[in-house]
């Protein structure tokens, strides 16, 4: 345990731990108040951090997972089978009867997955199975622009427009010892909003209606915001939801399964780096950090950050020591909050990432204070799909600490080669 004041090794990823909890708090409060009846799923492709895990797993939340892999995490962390949400195209055979054998939720995804089911049932005539099954439908047509998919289809789960879904509810129907009880319906949307949401809850209306499904859940998937400035968060989502759901379920018979990832943890979440190096190549000034864009834009889609700087104190003689820490603090949103104003202003500083390739670019600091040796880039709402998602290129995962109040906890170590070479066989 170390404090805050301490200036750790960067680069490292740090995890507010009250920020965390207001969040899992705001998301149980506007649950409990508007469906009575929910059950979280917490996504491990978005952030699988086995202290996260647990943390989730303490209060109560189910492990939403889509490999093998992630099941097997899952079941490493302690989780039961039947605390398990098994969704995905990408199930294990094994897994998947495991899950359905011990009572979890499985989300059926595909034609392959029913035959492992019909096998499965087949084996045990005389026990009652529950299954759920995704739904992929138009969610483009009902919010224009704001999904993922856009005009082209989404490629997961059962197609209610071309008559898939209704195909593989009559066979399951089919099945003696076998209830439709569940229905899925994540869907990724750029927008997040508030309106896809409607939507979605009014697609189970239509499929429960249509279909005559008598379900004992509706899982409305994951893909929301949180700790967005002026985004939706929890509050905004599930009033809509509930007065939508309210048209066919009630929360009596029907348990409401959310799947949150990001919205849990980007708030919470940030990357710390710092500049190593500062070159000018004809007439342009590189920036070199210690963090990369492979750390938290691994699939290279970000066009800006939310960050704020540390300016080193010991630039010159007039940025005096004013801080404890050895920094001084100063947003690009906020004015400086002290004396760092013997820096020259610098038009553009493309601040750039420690690997050996030309993309690894993360932003240009246009009109800013010189950044030296030192200095400290500091990344925010970087929670979702990085740690979970960064390469073990050139250099290994980084720590993560966990802050609360003052003191931060390591929990994770830096990758070494330890653990890079581990499983590995080679010939001294
Ligand atoms: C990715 C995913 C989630 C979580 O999505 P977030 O955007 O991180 O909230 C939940 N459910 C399923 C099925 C997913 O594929």
């Amino acid at each position: 345990m170390t404090t805050d004041t301490e200036q750790l090794q960067t680069p490292y990823f740090v995890i507010d731990e009250p920020i965390l909890q207001r969040y899992y708090d705001m998301l149980v409060e506007s649950l409990s108040s508007n469906w009575n009846n929910y059950l979280i799923g917490y996504s491990f492709k978005t952030n699988s951090l086995p202290w996260l895990v647990s943390y989730v797993k303490k209060r109560g939340a189910y492990a939403e997972v889509v490999s093998e892999d992630e099941y097997s995490l899952a079941k490493y962390m302690g989780y039961r089978n039947d605390e398990i949400i098994y969704n995905g195209p990408y199930k294990g055979q094994q897994s998947f009867c495991d899950v359905l054998l011990a009572g979890g939720v499985v989300n059926l995804d595909s034609m392959q997955e029913i035959r492992w089911l019909t096998n499965l049932v087949n084996l045990h005539p005389d026990k009652p199975f529950e299954v759920g099954i995704r739904a992929n439908f138009n969610l483009e047509q009902m919010c224009p622009g704001e999904t993922t998919m856009g005009e082209v289809s989404g490629r997961f789960g059962f197609c209610y427009e071309t008559g898939k879904f209704a195909e593989a509810l009559k066979i399951l129907r089919s099945l003696s010892n076998v209830s439709v009880t569940g229905l899925h319906l994540h869907s990724s949307s750029k927008s997040r909003s508030v309106n896809i949401f409607r939507s979605i809850a009014r697609m189970a209306c239509q499929l429960k209606t249509e279909f005559d499904l008598n379900l004992k859940y509706v899982d409305l998937g994951g893909g929301y915001c949180g700790g967005m400035e002026g985004r939706p968060e929890y509050p905004d989502y599930f009033p809509v939801v509930a007065e939508e759901l309210r048209e066919c379920f009630t929360p009596e018979e029907t348990m409401l399964i959310v799947e949150p990832g990001i919205s849990l943890i980007s708030k919470c979440t940030a990357f710390v780096t710092s500049v190593f190096d500062t070159r000018d190549i004809k007439g342009t000034r590189y920036v070199m950090t210690d963090g990369s864009r492979f750390n938290i834009d691994p699939t290279m889609i970000k066009s800006s950050h939310l960050f704020h700087v540390e300016y080193t104190t010991n630039y010159g003689e007039s940025c005096a020591d004013n801080d404890e820490s050895g920094v001084s603090s100063r947003s690009v949103f906020g004015s400086a909050q002290n004396n760092c104003d013997s820096r020259p202003d610098i038009s553009q500083q493309i601040i750039s990432g420690f690997t050996c390739m030309e993309v690894d670019r993360l932003f240009t600091y246009k009109d800013q204070p010189e950044l030296i040796p030192g200095d400290r880039i500091i990344y925010e709402n970087v929670g979702g799909y990085t740690m979970s998602l960064n390469p073990l290129f050139i250099q290994y995962f980084p720590a993560v600490y966990v802050k609360n109040g003052d003191e931060m906890r390591m929990v994770r170590k830096k990758w070494t080669p330890a653990e890079y070479v581990q499983g590995s066989e080679w010939e001294m």
